[in-house]
C-alpha cells in the first residue's frame, strides 16, 4: 500500500498526498489557478523546489508572486543561473564561480578564456538575447543530489578549475545539490543549493537588464586572480522593471555627490580618504542642524559633553572594542618630545611607556560612561543623559566609501542614557517621540519603526532577552507606534549580539529607505567598564543604558537630505537664502539696501550686480537651488518695491515693497522647532 503524508495547509485544513508526490502536486489539486501561479513551496518553514517531494508530514505554504520578497530572491537567482549557462554558450572557454540575487537583481563572477579578456558593456546585448532564448525554451531545473566526489570529477573534467576547488572545501560527508536547466544534450548544471522555480519559462523576459559590468577577485582577495563580475537587475514583470529603471535615473539626478558639486557644499579628495572638505555653503547646512538639534536635546533634558578623540588602546581592550573592532580604527603610537641631554644628538620623539599605543575613538560610549563614572551617582539624579557631537573614525575599505554616505570620519548625534530599571520603557518611549518629532521637522512624513530581535549568536540568558525585547517593544506602543502608520515591524535576527535595537527607517522623497535612527539598550557595556550608581537601599546597582542616535551621522544624513530634497532645501536650511539680482546698474544702491535689510534680519543673502542679462543670472542662480529669488531694476529702485520669484514655482514673479518682503522672508526662515 502506498505510504500517505499529512500536509498542512495555512488555511488549517489538512490535505493527504502519497508518498512522492510535490508541492507542485498540492497546487494542482488545489486548482488550476493555484498550480499556475505556484512559484515554490514553503515546507516547515523552509523555502524548496515546487518539485521537490515532501519527506513526510509536512506543513505546507505555497509562494506566489504575491509573496513579493521571496519571489524576488528565487527569480533573481535563477536569472543568475541563465546569466551563466549564456555566457557559457556565448563563450566557450569561460569558467563559472558564482553569482548571488542582490537586492535589485544579481550577478555572477566569470573567469573569461585568458584569449578573450574580461567582458565589456558591449557583450551584455548578446548575452541578453541568449538568456531571452534559454527563457523562451522553458528548460526545467531539476536539482539533484551529489557526493563531493562526483562534483569534484565533473567540474574538473569540464575545465572548471574554481568550482572544483570550491567544493572540495565543503565537508567530506555533506549533501550536495546540483542544479540541472534542461535535459540531455543541451542541460547546463551548476553546484547550488537552491531553491529554483520549476522552469526558465516562469521568468518574465522583459523583466531583467543587465547593467554593467566590474572586476572582482575570487573569493574577493586580491591575491587571487581577477574575475569579470556582470550584473543586472530583475523583477517579477515588466512594469516593477520600468519603475525601477525610472528610480534609477531619478536617484542619478538626485546624486548627492553630483548636487554637491553645482552648490559648491563640499569635496573629498584621495589625500583624506573618507574625510569630507566641508565648504562654506555646505557647512551652513552642517551648523543649522548642529543648532537645531542642540535646541531639540536641551529641551528634552540631555546635557552635552565632549570626550577625548584619542584614547589608551588599553581603555579599548577594556571596552572589549580592540577585540572585536580592531580592524577598524586608526591606531597610533603614543609618542613624547624628548629633550636630548648633553652629548646625545638624538632629538625625535619617544614612545610613551604609559601608554603604547593609542586609538581614535571609533565610537563615543566608553568616553560617556567614563564621564558618568566620575564622582558617586544617586538614584535619585537619573535618568542622566549625555549628548555629544561625537567625531568618530572608522577605518573602511577605500572601495567601500562612498561621497557622504560611507566615510571613516563622521559626527554622530550621540547620546547616551543611563537610567533605573523602572525607567527603561519611559526613556524609550520619549525618544520615540523626540525621533518623531526630528524627522517630521526636516520633512520626512513617512518612516518606519523597527524591532530587531536576538541573533542566534548571542551573549544572555533567554530570560533576559525576553525582557529586553519587551521593554522595547512595550515603549513603542506607549508611544502609540506600533502600528501600520509608523511602518511597525519586528525583524527576527536582527539584534546586535548583546541586547535588541529599535531601527528607524526614513522614506524618501522618491520612495527609497534610509536606516538612521537607532535606540539600543545596553546592559553588557556599563558592566565591563563598572558603572554604579547608589540606590535608595544604599546599595551599588548597576545602571542600563540606551545608545541612541536620530540622524545617524551628520554626513551621511545631510547626503540623504540632498538626495531627498535634490538640493531644493527647505529655506531654513538652505546655504544662501536669497540672491538680490539687478537688471540695470542704476538698481546698485538699492540692491545693496535690499541685501543690507535682509541681512539684519538675519537671512543668508548675497547680491549680484554683474552686467549679465536677468535670464542669465535667473539661470544660474536657480541651477544653485537659491530659492528666492529678488529681482530689481529701476523701476523697483524708485518704488520701493522688489520682484520676488521662488525656485521651481511656475508663478510669475510677485512684486511687493521692501518692507513687506523683509518680514515674509523673515517668517519663512524660522526653523519648525521655533515657529
Ligand atoms: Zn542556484
Ligand atoms: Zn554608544
Amino acid at each position: 500500500m502506498t505510504k500517505m503524508f499529512k500536509i498542512a495547509l495555512p488555511d488549517g485544513s489538512v490535505r493527504e498526498m502519497p508518498e512522492g508526490s510535490t508541492p507542485a502536486d498540492v497546487a494542482a489539486a488545489i486548482g488550476p489557478g493555484l498550480a499556475k501561479a505556484a512559484l515554490a513551496a514553503k515546507v516547515d518553514g523552509e523555502v524548496r523546489d515546487i518539485m521537490r517531494p515532501f519527506d513526510g508530514d509536512s506543513s505546507l505554504a505555497l509562494i506566489t508572486s504575491r509573496d513579493e520578497a521571496e519571489a524576488l530572491e528565487l527569480v533573481r537567482h535563477d536569472f543568475a543561473h541563465i546569466l551563466a549557462e549564456a555566457v557559457q554558450n556565448l563563450f566557450p572557454g569561460t569558467q563559472i564561480t558564482f553569482g548571488p540575487a542582490t537586492e535589485d537583481g544579481f550577478y555572477y563572477d566569470f573567469a573569461p578564456a585568458p584569449a578573450r579578456g574580461p567582458f565589456t558593456e558591449e557583450d551584455l546585448p548578446v548575452i541578453e538575447e541568449e538568456m531571452r532564448r534559454i527563457i523562451g525554451a522553458d528548460k526545467a531545473l531539476i536539482r539533484e543530489v551529489w557526493t563531493r566526489d562526483q562534483v569534484r570529477d565533473f567540474f574538473e573534467k569540464s575545465g572548471e578549475a574554481f568550482k572544483a576547488e570550491w567544493v572540495m572545501e565543503l565537508p567530506a560527508g555533506e549533501t550536495i545539490t546540483m542544479y540541472r536547466t534542461g535535459e540531455g544534450e543541451a542541460a547546463w548544471v551548476d553546484l547550488c543549493r537552491g531553491p529554483h522555480l520549476a522552469s526558465t519559462g516562469k521568468l518574465d523576459s522583459s523583466a531583467f537588464k543587465l547593467t554593467r559590468v566590474s572586476g572582482a577577485y575570487w573569493r574577493g582577495d586580491p591575491k587571487n586572480p581577477m574575475l569579470s563580475r556582470i550584473y543586472g537587475t530583475a523583477w517579477l514583470n515588466k512594469k516593477q522593471l520600468d519603475a525601477y529603471l525610472v528610480r534609477l535615473e531619478e536617484a542619478a539626478k538626485r546624486d548627492h555627490r553630483k548636487i554637491g558639486q553645482e552648490m559648491d557644499l563640499f569635496h573629498l579628495q584621495a589625500e583624506a580618504h573618507g574625510s569630507v572638505f566641508w565648504h562654506p555653503n555646505g557647512f551652513v547646512i552642517y551648523r543649522q542642524l548642529e543648532a537645531y538639534m542642540r535646541r531639540r536635546i536641551d529641551e528634552a533634558g540631555y546635557q552635552e559633553i565632549k570626550t577625548p578623540q584619542l584614547m589608551d588602546a588599553r581603555q579599548w581592550e577594556k571596552s572589549g572594542h580592540w577585540g572585536k573592532y580592531r580592524e577598524n580604527m586608526f591606531v597610533v603610537p603614543d609618542e613624547i618630545p624628548h629633550a636630548p641631554e648633553d652629548g646625545e644628538d638624538d632629538d625625535r620623539p619617544i614612545l610613551s611607556g604609559d601608554a603604547d599605543l593609542m586609538a581614535l575613538k571609533p565610537m563615543n560610549c566608553p568616553g560617556h560612561i567614563l564621564v558618568f563614572k566620575q564622582g558617586i551617582t544617586s538614584y535619585k539624579e537619573l535618568p542622566i543623559r549625555f549628548y555629544e557631537n561625537g567625531s568618530c573614525h572608522r577605518n573602511e575599505p577605500h572601495g567601500a566609501l562612498h561621497g557622504l554616505m560611507r566615510v571613516r570620519q563622521f559626527t554622530q548625534d550621540d547620546a547616551h542614557i543611563f537610567c533605573r530599571e523602572d525607567q527603561i520603557v519611559e526613556e524609550a518611549r520619549a525618544f520615540c517621540e523626540l525621533a518623531d518629532r526630528v524627522y517630521k521637522d526636516l520633512g520626512f512624513a513617512g518612516y518606519s519603526v523597527k524591532l530587531a530581535l536576538r541573533p542566534d549568536k548571542r551573549f544572555g540568558s533567554d530570560e533576559d532577552w525576553d525582557k529586553a525585547e519587551d521593554e522595547l517593544r512595550e515603549a513603542v506602543v506607549a508611544a502609540g507606534m506600533a502600528t501600520e502608520e509608523f511602518g511597525w515591524e519586528e525583524l527576527p535576527g536582527e539584534g546586535a549580539f548583546y541586547a535588541p535595537k529599535l531601527e528607524w527607517h526614513l522614506r524618501d522623497a522618491i520612495g527609497r529607505t534610509w536606516q538612521v535612527g537607532t535606540l539600543q539598550s545596553d546592559r553588557v557595556l556599563p558592566e565591563r567598564l563598572d558603572a554604579t550608581y547608589v540606590g535608595e537601599d544604599g546599595q551599588k546597582h548597576r545602571p542600563m543604558m540606551f545608545h541612541r542616535a536620530i540622524f545617524g551621522s551628520y554626513e551621511r544624513f545631510i547626503g540623504i537630505l540632498i538626495e531627498h530634497y535634490a538640493g531644493k532645501f527647505p529655506i531654513w536650511l538652505a546655504p544662501v537664502q536669497a540672491v538680490v539680482a539687478t537688471i540695470v546698474s542704476d538698481a546698485d544702491a538699492f540692491a545693496r539696501q535690499v541685501a543690507s535689510k535682509l541681512a539684519a534680519a538675519g537671512i543668508r543673502v548675497v547680491t549680484d550686480l554683474r552686467n549679465e542679462k536677468i535670464n542669465y543670472k535667473v539661470r544660474e542662480h536657480s541651477l544653485a537651488k537659491v530659492p528666492l529669488l529678488l529681482v530689481v531694476g529701476k523701476r523697483e529702485a524708485d518704488e520701493g518695491t522688489v520682484a520676488l520669484r521662488r525656485l521651481g514655482s511656475d508663478e510669475h514673479q510677485k512684486m511687493m515693497s521692501l518692507e513687506e518682503a523683509v518680514v515674509m522672508i523673515r517668517n519663512e526662515a524660522v526653523p519648525p522647532d521655533l515657529v
